[in-house]
């Protein structure tokens, strides 16, 4: 298995493609649709001998531009089986809408977003609505799901959180784990922005890492960067990532005046530009939603007060499962 690069500036810096050579060839994620991820990616295989007409199925872990905006074009040169989980379907191009704002606006209204950002967010998605890439032919996975993989088989897992459809692939005989964004070596996944359909993202996210701690032992393959051997380790500092945050939420929260997600992110972010408008209200949304569904926040009109009904510190809503791994 080789870990390929493809450059990745409209978001979050290079992402990870990994290829298994013959047979079946394939591609697990494929990087951003932009002229150079595509020259990249062209080159990342070529000197394995491969190009994209040579590759037969694509795993993808979910739908966002820079893991999966090459799988149309490579489908389209090789006819490649692409595997993606369900709710993923609904957003990748060809298959649902191409833009999350207008497949929930609702919740975004919700978030109190000035009507002069808003524009300019729905701008900038518009600008890099091309990034979807080509319309993709998807073949839905699930749980339990089994894809065989040269030498080996990985079982699918839905990890959502980061996204509503979000899967990882476990090697059955190495125990690898090639895990999207779910888990990332130097920087927490956004939760809340990256993709606005679950209800609450941050419980689900949480709930994902308890699995994932509990059941996959690694090393884990990411979506971006190196990969990661001390899997509970990075678990339990992306935790305290979001205790932090959970605390400095409920911090900036009045008990009289409501403050909408948009002035929370403000509070806790400064400013914010571009796609940040999106991942930073939306992430403020998702620990305010949390709080709210733990009583220590409560909606008030448009926004939300501290209540405090349980008295609960808001960060012990983000608990370290006992230690069941040997020295862990
Ligand atoms: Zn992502
Ligand atoms: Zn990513």
């Amino acid at each position: 298995m080789e870990q390929l690069r493809v450059e990745n500036q409209e978001f979050e810096g290079p992402s990870n493609a990994y290829l298994f050579e013959a047979e079946p060839t394939t591609l697990i994620d494929t990087g951003i649709a932009t002229e150079t991820g595509r020259r990249q990616l062209t080159e990342a295989l070529s000197a394995h001998g491969y190009g994209f007409s040579d590759i037969e199925q694509i795993f993808l872990t979910h739908f966002h531009y820079d893991h999966a905006g090459l799988a149309g074009d490579i489908q389209a040169a090789s006819g490649a089986t692409v595997y993606a989980h369900e709710l993923e379907c609904q957003v990748l191009p060809g298959v649902g809408s191409t833009s999350l704002l207008e497949f929930d606006g609702d919740r975004v209204d919700a978030w109190g977003i000035p009507d002069e950002q808003r524009e300019r967010l729905e701008a900038y998605l518009a600008g890099v609505a091309t990034l979807a890439g080509e319309p993709v032919e998807v073949t839905p996975v699930k749980t339990g799901s089994r894809l065989e993989v040269p030498g080996d088989t990985v079982t699918v897992h839905h990890a959502p959180g980061h996204t509503a459809g979000h899967v990882v692939f476990s090697r059955v005989q190495t125990s690898d784990v090639f895990g999207g964004d779910v888990i990332l070596p130097t920087y927490t996944p956004n939760i809340g922005g990256a993709d606005i359909r679950l209800d609450d993202p941050l419980g689900t996210y949480l709930e994902t890492l308890e699995w994932f701690d509990a059941t996959q032992s690694g090393p884990v393959w990411p979506g971006h960067g190196d990969r990661i051997d001390d899997v509970s380790g990075r678990i339990r500092s992306i935790r305290a990532h979001h205790r932090r945050r959970l605390d400095r939420v409920a911090d900036v929260l009045d008990r009289d005046r409501p403050s909408t997600p948009w002035e929370v992110a403000l509070a806790v972010f400064g400013s914010l530009a571009g796609i940040h408008v999106l991942n930073g209200t939306g992430e403020a949304a998702a620990h305010l939603t949390h709080l709210e569904r733990h009583g220590v926040v409560a909606r008030r009109h448009k926004g939300y007060v501290r209540v405090d009904e349980h008295e609960v510190n808001p960060g012990d809503l983000v608990r370290d499962p006992p230690s069941h791994r040997k020295g862990g």
